[in-house]
C-alpha cells in the first residue's frame, strides 16, 4: 500500500464527507493553491454508474455490474483545473452528474468487488501524483488513502448542504431544485452510503472534522491549507 504515495509524502490529502459538503470545490481550490494533483473519486464511481446505466444494465444486479466495471476503461485527469473523466475515451463529465446517474450511484458503489476495482484504480492515480495530490470520496481516509498525511471529514448540517446543492444546481445547471426534496434525496443518499458494510461514508479516526455549517468556502479552504501547512 505504501507504494501507492508519491515521494513527497505530506502532500497526500484525504478529504471525505456526505453529499453536499462543498467537497469538491474546497478540494479543487486546496489543490490549485498547493500546486497539486485533485482526483474526484465520486466521479469514478458515476462513471461507472453511467456505462452501467448505458447499456441498460440493472444497478442493483451487483455480478452484472461487476461486468461492466472489468469492461471498460475509466480515465480521469488530475488537473484541479481541468478535472475530466472519460469512459472509453468518451468524455462523461456533464452525463454523470445527471439525476439517473445519482439516484443509482449508490447501489452501484456498494458492491464489494466493484469498489476494490475502482480503489485500485484511485490508487494509481495516487502513485503517479508526484507533486502531491488531494483526494476527495467518502473512505479516502479510512480505506483508500489510511496513511494520508492530513484527513479532513467535511460536513455541514443537511438543511445547509441541500440549500447549497440546490444553489449551485441553478447556478451551474440551470435546474430549479425544491430545498426540500434536494434534502430528502442527499438524507436519502448518505444512509445507504453511511450503512453499506463495505467502506461506509465514515470519519478516520485521525480525521481532522469540519462543520462547514457556518464557515464559508475561503474559510474551509483556508482551514486546510493550514493543516497541510502543519506537516511539512
Ligand atoms: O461525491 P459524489 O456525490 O459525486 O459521489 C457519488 C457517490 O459515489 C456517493 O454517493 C457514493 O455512493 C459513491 N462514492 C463512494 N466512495 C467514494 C466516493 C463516492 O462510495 N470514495
Amino acid at each position: 500500500m505504501s507504494a501507492a504515495y508519491p515521494r513527497d509524502v505530506s502532500r497526500v490529502i484525504a478529504i471525505d464527507g456526505p453529499a453536499g459538503s462543498g467537497k469538491s470545490s474546497v478540494s479543487r481550490e486546496v489543490a490549485r493553491r498547493l500546486g497539486v494533483q485533485y482526483l474526484d473519486t465520486g466521479a469514478i464511481y458515476r462513471a461507472l454508474t453511467w456505462a452501467v446505466l448505458e447499456r441498460g444494465v440493472d444497478p442493483t444486479d451487483g455480478g452484472a455490474v461487476l461486468e461492466v466495471a472489468g469492461a471498460v476503461t475509466i480515465t480521469s485527469g488530475t488537473d484541479p483545473m481541468n478535472p475530466t473523466i472519460t469512459v472509453d475515451g468518451v468524455d462523461v463529465s456533464a452525463p454523470i452528474r445527471g439525476d439517473d446517474v445519482t439516484a443509482a450511484v449508490s447501489a452501484v458503489s456498494a458492491v464489494p468487488e466493484v469498489r476494490a476495482r475502482l480503489v485500485a484504480l484511485q490508487r494509481e492515480r495516487v502513485a503517479s501524483a508526484t507533486s502531491g495530490i488531494v483526494v476527495e470520496g467518502r473512505d479516502i481516509g479510512t480505506v483508500v488513502l489510511p496513511d494520508a498525511q492530513v484527513k479532513v471529514f467535511l460536513t455541514a448540517s443537511p438543511a445547509v448542504r441541500a440549500q447549497r446543492r440546490a444553489t449551485q444546481d441553478e447556478r451551474e445547471r440551470d435546474l430549479v431544485r425544491d430545498v426540500q426534496e434536494t434534502e430528502s434525496a442527499l438524507r436519502a443518499r448518505d444512509a445507504f452510503d453511511s450503512s453499506r458494510t463495505v467502506s461506509p461514508l465514515a470519519a478516520a479516526e485521525d480525521a481532522i472534522v469540519l462543520d462547514a455549517s457556518n464557515m464559508d468556502f475561503d474559510q474551509v479552504v483556508a482551514r486546510i491549507v493550514e493543516l497541510v501547512g502543519t506537516v511539512r
